[in-house]
């Protein structure tokens, strides 16, 4: 009967990472270009004599790096293993009243797991059919709200005025802002953590700084936040961060020149996918981040996703009610993303 006690869960499913070469990768929101050259210099340089070490666990090394970026001081700043970690860690933390936690709908996937994984009450409030957040969803009762912005998978971005009120009137609570993909466009509310002591600002490398593969996610807030998640990690796993990511991580940081080149390249690729997407009859909500969430007028969804994928391009299709019909398509190359507007063209003239 030991079944009886067993923490029984209903995973989350991360995007495939297929073993196939040649494919045209569209399907997890990597970024299409290498990390910054600083991070194949730091990694020429690891030794792994050192390895027998433990690693640092406050991070500081990282963290200063991302503090002298972001202009802000190290004792407001929390790093973890991936955002994922880091909104575990945050979720596992702050959200432990008997109030339910919100958050929409249609979001983060991740977000309904781990509350469902820690016992936390949650309630989804429903996005607007245009996908955008009625922000007097958020104004009564709760335990917490988590808010990603731009949201996943739907690329809205939530009106930063709005945003700033959700947190002004949720002073009893900790909001989450989840900025997963803030570089590509959309406003932070990162300044805010001055004005307010429950916002937590969580943001990852995965994607705007090319190291998914390394797994660096921060939280910004302040001091009292950032305690009481430290004491959480210290209660769980001390050396969540291993010595190479450190210095990875810290040499990403460092290049705001080329953060700065490859979001450009990135968004005007976007820009020009938009407008190829609008002219093959896709329709979409306007999208802040590194990918699009879009439909056809007429032809089916999995008609689209299959034949994509006999062409050797991946993408993701969620089966939620509400977005069974969209197809979330992430930014690549500018070459790379020809080729999809090309196979597109096909697939659709063939369908129609
Ligand atoms: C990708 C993503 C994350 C997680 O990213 P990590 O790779 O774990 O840093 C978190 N939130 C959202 C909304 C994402 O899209």
């Amino acid at each position: 009967m030991w079944e009886d006690n067993v923490r029984k869960v209903v995973p989350y499913t991360p995007g495939e990472q297929p073993r196939v070469s040649n494919l045209i990768k569209l399907n997890t929101n990597e970024n299409p270009y290498p990390p910054a050259p600083g991070v194949f210099e730091a990694l020429k340089e690891l030794d792994a004599e050192n390895f027998r070490k433990y690693p640092d666990p406050t991070c500081r090394e990282l963290n200063e790096a991302i503090a002298e970026a972001y202009g802000i001081p190290a004792d407001r700043i929390f790093t973890g293993v991936g955002s994922d970690d880091v909104l575990a860690v945050a979720f596992l933390t702050f959200f432990y009243g008997s109030k339910p936690v919100l958050f929409p709908d249609i979001t983060y996937s991740f977000y309904d797991v781990w509350a469902n994984l820690f016992r936390i009450p949650f309630k989804q409030m429903p996005l607007r059919d245009d996908f955008s957040i009625d922000p007097k969803d958020y104004f009564g009762e709760n335990g917490g709200i988590v808010i990603a912005n731009p949201n996943a998978p739907t690329g809205v971005e939530l009106d930063y005025d709005l945003l700033e009120e959700i947190i002004r009137k949720n002073k009893d609570s900790v909001v989450i802002v989840d900025e997963a993909y803030v570089d590509f466009g959309a406003k932070s509310v990162l300044p805010l953590i001055d004005k307010y002591d429950n916002l937590l600002v969580v943001q990852t490398f995965s994607k705007s700084r090319s190291l998914a593969g390394m797994r660096v996610g921060v939280a910004f807030g302040q001091e009292k936040l950032i305690k009481f998640m430290s004491d959480v990690k210290y209660s769980f796993n001390s050396y969540t961060m291993n010595m190479p990511v450190l210095k990875l991580g810290a040499a990403a940081v460092r290049d705001k020149a080329y953060l700065e080149e490859t979001r450009n390249k990135v968004i005007a690729t976007r820009e020009w996918t938009k407008v190829e997407l609008r002219k093959l009859g896709f329709t979409f909500e306007d999208s802040k981040t590194n990918f699009i969430f879009a439909k056809h007028r007429t032809v089916a969804r999995d008609v689209i996703f299959n034949k994509l994928r006999e062409r050797n391009i991946l993408v993701r299709a969620f089966n939620g009610e509400r977005i069974k019909d969209f197809l979330r398509i992430s930014i690549g190359t500018d070459e790379e993303m020809r080729t999809v507007i090309n196979a597109l063209t096909e697939i659709i003239k063939e369908a129609e």
